[in-house]
């Protein structure tokens, strides 16, 4: 039986703009627009051409995807026509493939919301959808609130979704827009709208206020929908959209739907999901989720030693997916329960080939022990495991030696009079017979510090130009009878690799030292620096 084709819209740049803290600049938007097209969605919402200038920008720029780029916007204002109505008129304008009007479609909204008459509301949509059609643009029309609608009157609701059929809508999109409907009543009301209007013109936009956005979106599905809306990890306001990372892997690997339904991303591209996913996360300069689903670092981590022996005999007997197939990895947890499985498979995956005799290898599994009891947590550390590995196992260059460093937090008043806390930092740094004397001054004592560290490294400088902190994270943990800090750090580079080192210390500049020091080596030995 030849597959159905599934539909993917993705908001990222227009809902999951709207999430709180996430402001896209235009080279933003480019990129985003650049890795959706490769990754193959259907189509791409860009924004509100004429109501922001970085989204009339965006639409201004010349383009190449192979996705409907789309215009978002309302429907023409009531009461008026669609020739007097400026913000209906940048939308048509704009140089757009399709055109996506938002309308309300709950009669309670109507009245209350836009003050005016349903049958108003309906010529509205049939209005702006037969003008955009007349301009040659493909036209979805968004359902606001329209589960919301459809329990309170489900006449009306209706009546909006085939008003905008009927005129030539080339898709309904049916929107839980509080995000608080449940999914077997999606699959129903979804079900019962596909009785007046076909499926493969039905589209699901799920908020993620229950958790169920991705649930929703697949009951939506089930019930008829071929079109389904969401957004790169989820970004949207509140607790987000559908979440597409989720989405795609789910349509592509699970035989219920990858059976019966085909989608535009091809099977390389879900190959790199995982890479767009981080990709989004370093664009908004925060870390990503470690547990979210098939691309967080955590996906296909075990920990347990009788576990792990059993993954590497045969991978399906732990994990609902190959790992590879959305371009993550397995990993095999070291920490103070592993076995010497784990211990075997993760130095295997560094790299370090090690007889399971060696008697080396008790060695390490001891110290990783003795340094967990005290705090360290090399499973959420992988760098600094790995150095801890090479440095038993005798394979670490010796790259510089820091002699001293010197940090200094002063509260003063400045020359305007205004209470001001300024960092410094000084580290005296050997590199061979070379001493080097390198100061900074940071937001905090620990910026300080990396500023120093990292300012010159004399030989060493060039290979740690791409080096990039991308998240500090401290942990006060009780040891015994005092309080030690856990530090962790993840660091970036040039080739997009992420790693993380730890610290732990009584003395929180002491554990980021640690962590930062980590760092550095990890990458110098990455980018095969000589020893001095
Ligand atoms: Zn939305």
């Amino acid at each position: 039986m030849p597959r159905e084709r599934v539909y993917l819209f993705d908001t990222t740049l227009r809902d999951g703009a709207q999430t709180n803290g996430v402001d896209f600049t235009l080279a933003d938007k480019l990129a985003i627009a650049r890795m959706l097209d490769a990754l193959g969605v259907d189509y791409i919402e860009a924004g509100y051409p004429g109501a922001n200038p970085i989204d009339t920008a965006f639409f201004a720029e010349p383009r190449s995807a192979q996705a409907k780029i789309t215009a978002f916007g309302m429907t023409r204002r009531p009461g008026r026509s669609t020739s007097n109505d400026p913000g209906l008129a940048a939308i048509l304008e704009a140089n757009a493939d399709a055109i996506c009007f938002v309308a309300k479609s709950w009669d309670y909204h109507v009245r209350v919301a836009l003050e005016t008459t349903d049958e108003e509301n309906l010529a509205s949509i049939r209005d702006s959808v037969r003008a955009a059609k007349a301009k040659g643009r493909e036209v979805l029309l968004d359902c606001e609130h329209f589960f919301d609608g459809y329990k309170a009157n489900p006449g009306y609701a209706l009546a909006c979704a085939k008003a905008a059929y009927a005129d030539g809508a080339r898709w309904v999109v049916l929107c839980d827009t509080n995000g608080g409907t449940l999914p077997h009543e999606v699959e129903k009301i979804v079900g019962e709208v596909c009785k007046e209007i076909p499926g493969d013109h039905i589209g699901i936009h799920a908020h993620n206020d229950t958790e169920q956005a991705v649930a929703n979106s697949f009951a939506a599905l089930r019930a008829g929908a071929r079109q389904i809306q969401g957004t790169l990890n989820g970004l949207g306001e509140r607790c987000g959209n559908a979440n597409l990372v989720s989405i795609i892997p789910t349509l592509k690997l699970k035989p219920e739907f990858s059976e019966q339904f085909d989608i535009g991303v091809s099977d390389g591209a879900l190959g790199h999901v995982a890479r767009v996913s981080h990709a989004l996360d370093d664009l908004l300069n925060r870390a990503s989720d470690r547990h979210a689903p098939y691309v967080g670092e955590s996906a296909f981590a075990t920990k347990a030693g009788i576990h792990a022996s059993a993954i590497l005999k045969e991978p399906k007997t732990y994990e609902h997916v190959a790992p590879e197939s959305v371009g993550n990895k397995r990993r095999l947890l070291v920490s103070d329960q592993s076995g010497r499985s784990n211990l075997l498979a993760e130095l295997d995956r560094i790299g370090l080939s090690v007889d399971k005799d060696d008697p080396r290898l008790s060695r390490l599994l001891e110290e990783v022990k003795e340094r967990e009891a005290i705090g360290y947590a090399y499973e959420a550390a992988d760098a600094s495991f790995e150095l801890l590995a090479r440095r038993l196992l005798d394979k670490v260059p010796r790259y510089f030696d820091v002699e001293k460093f010197d940090v200094n937090v002063e509260r003063r008043l400045n020359a305007n009079g205004e209470r001001v806390t300024v960092s410094q930092a000084v580290v005296k740094v050997k590199v061979g017979d070379e001493l080097l004397i390198s100061a900074a001054e940071g937001i905090g004592p620990v910026n300080a510090l990396d500023l120093a560290l990292r300012k010159d490294l004399g030989k060493y400088q060039s290979y740690i130009t791409g080096l990039e902190l991308t998240d500090y994270r401290v942990r006060i943990l009780n040891a015994g009878t005092e309080a030690v800090t856990r530090v962790l750090i993840e660091s970036a580079d040039e080739s997009g690799e992420h790693w993380t080192t730890i610290g732990v210390s009584p003395n929180i500049i002491d554990a980021s030292f640690q962590a930062l020091m980590d760092s550095i080596i990890y990458k110098l030995i990455k980018s095969g620096a000589p020893a001095s």
